[in-house]
């Protein structure tokens, strides 16, 4: 590996590596992208038969679908309606009426009985083709190609009908859009970025070069997630390629610091990159969102102008005048939240350093063990859980700088413990401040598991936002974020019919969000409460 490489190693959220000590080491990471790139090309093989699947229970396509008795939530008022009608055609939202109208000939009724019907979710930040392993196993690549799959049940299964896929292996990408547009699978409308534009050693930080063996043929199944470009050339090719190939956004790593542990600096564009990468976006009219976890990061971000911010930054605290500055230039933010509480990892200490014993982190903390400790076989297959927990036994047998120099590639846990102790003043304020809020997981990243939106929409309540304000992010806010606010989002005429049904009232008890009894996508409804 050249000096260069090695001191520009960033921080990864796609994938952790494995040695003899437990973590993929580079060759073996690619040989796995191999085997992976190679099981691809075979989406439907046989194991695509036992994956989960629900059943369709009614569908607009042919003719008008009328769902009766019907609670409806408004999430932008913050209010219920009682007893209403939906009409769906095609796809579509048509009418939304009062009580019980006579249906045309040929319809198809469906009595919800009452129940509550909110706008289907949208998980604003996930990797659809990251599968939350910190340990891939070269020889468990059926399992990581199930859970690929899975990763979209999952979400659709949990009432997320749209997702923003936020870096992805494009190849693999595409392979998973057409498994849920031919009906293998069910999953979600997809937003997505292609590969991230990010300069050449910056996050994430698996150089295909390093291991040339392998890396061309794995990259020619996959896809590479990286753009890396060198120079300005490189980088308007790779934009053009992204964008050719259906990205609707561009995706970019604003951070100076890597947050790996054993690792400090990483590489960042130049003001050159960054004014040829913003003029891309306006020319071609696509948003551009930013991986912003240091003030760096978001002084960069607040002073080009992005889209959207993501994460929460760990090593300040905002000043009103630079919330203000973001709101003022209608940046958004979706926070990832639950990311901070799954990799403020406290196995790396024998005790908690002091500052980090707050009651809101010890309250995290809890919730973490609880869920780690939980049957999650719905949320992850548990080869995977059970190698990640394995995992977090080197924080302690190695030290934290130590890891990387050892070949060992964990996040460092002082940067999530960071974001805990300041993400929630900061996004408090910028909730006073009017910034646009949207709601994601990073799930795909390791102990971020697909399908777990109502984590963070959970957190977002015990950082102080109200049910409404949560409803709102994780489904209209979203939506704005998206620029897809005309398609989805809310229950209105003319808006895709995307909804999830629930049993309680979801303005009363957020935790009502975890068990949708049913799904409905494009007009088709799925009950998702029984596996077929
Ligand atoms: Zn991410």
């Amino acid at each position: 590996m050249t000096k260069q490489a090695e001191n520009t190693k960033g921080q990864c959220d796609i994938v952790e590596k494995k040695n003899k000590t437990g973590l993929m080491n580079r060759r073996q990471l690619l040989k796995a992208g191999v085997a992976t790139g190679l099981y691809c090309a075979f989406p439907c093989s046989a194991e695509s038969g036992a994956l989960p699947g629900y059943n369709a229970m009614a569908a607009s396509e042919n003719k008008a679908l009328y769902l009766v008795h019907c609670n409806i939530i408004d999430v932008v008022q913050g209010v219920v309606h009682l007893d209403k009608t939906v009409v769906i055609r095609q796809g579509t939202i048509d009418a939304i009426t009062d009580g019980l109208p006579a249906p045309e000939q040929g319809a198809v009724v469906l009595d919800l009985k009452n129940q509550y019907l909110m706008p289907g979710m949208i998980d604003a930040h996930c990797h659809a083709t990251l599968t939350g392993e910190s340990q891939l196993n070269v020889f468990g690549v059926f399992t990581t190609l199930r859970q690929f799959k899975r990763n979209f049940i999952q979400q659709f299964a949990h009432g997320v009908t749209t997702i923003r896929d936020m870096g992805a292996m494009p190849k693999l990408l595409q392979d998973g859009l057409t498994m849920i547009a031919k009906g293998d699978i069910v999953g979600p409308r997809v937003v997505y970025c292609n590969a991230f534009t990010n300069i050449h050693g910056g996050h994430p930080d698996i150089d295909p070069a390093d291991v040339s063996i392998f890396s061309g043929i794995a990259m020619a199944f996959a896809g590479n997630p990286c753009l890396w470009f060198k120079d300005i050339r490189e980088l308007e090719k790779g934009m053009e390629q992204n964008s050719a190939g259906g990205a609707s956004f561009i995706k970019l790593t604003m951070d100076n610091k890597s947050v790996m542990c054993g690792l400090s600096d990483i590489t960042v564009y130049s003001d050159e990159h960054l004014r040829v990468i913003m003029k891309f976006a306006r020319e071609h009219h696509l948003p551009t969102a930013g991986h912003v976890h240091t003030k760096f990061g978001f002084d960069r971000a607040l002073r080009y102008g992005l889209n959207s911010m993501e994460h929460s930054i760990a090593d300040a605290g905002l000043s009103d005048e630079e919330v203000l500055e973001m709101a003022r230039k209608r940046i958004a933010i979706v926070p990832t939240m639950i990311v901070a509480q799954m990799l403020a990892a406290e196995e790396a200490y024998g005790a908690l350093p002091p500052q980090y014993r707050t009651d809101f982190i010890a309250n995290e903390m809890a919730i973490r063990r609880q869920y780690l400790n939980s049957q999650l076989s719905d949320d992850i297959e548990p080869s995977i859980h059970q190698a990640n927990m394995a995992s977090l036994e080197n924080y302690q047998k190695y030290g934290c700088e130590n890891l990387y120099s050892k070949g060992l590639f964990l996040p460092r846990p002082e940067t999530y413990f960071n974001i805990l102790l300041k993400g929630p003043g900061n996004l408090l304020k910028m909730k006073q401040a009017g910034v646009l809020i949207g709601c994601g997981t990073d799930s795909g990243v390791p102990f971020v598991y697909h399908g777990t939106l109502w984590r963070e929409m959970e957190m977002l309540a015990r950082v102080g936002f109200s049910n409404k304000e949560i409803l709102q992010c994780a489904t209209i806010n979203n939506a704005r974020i998206l620029q897809m606010a005309d398609k989805i989002g809310t229950i209105e005429k003319g808006k895709f019919a995307d909804m999830v049904v629930l049993k309680e009232n979801p303005l009363k008890k957020i935790e009502a969000c975890r068990s949708p009894q049913r799904v409905i996508k494009d007009g088709r409804v799925y009950d998702v409460t029984v596996k077929t």
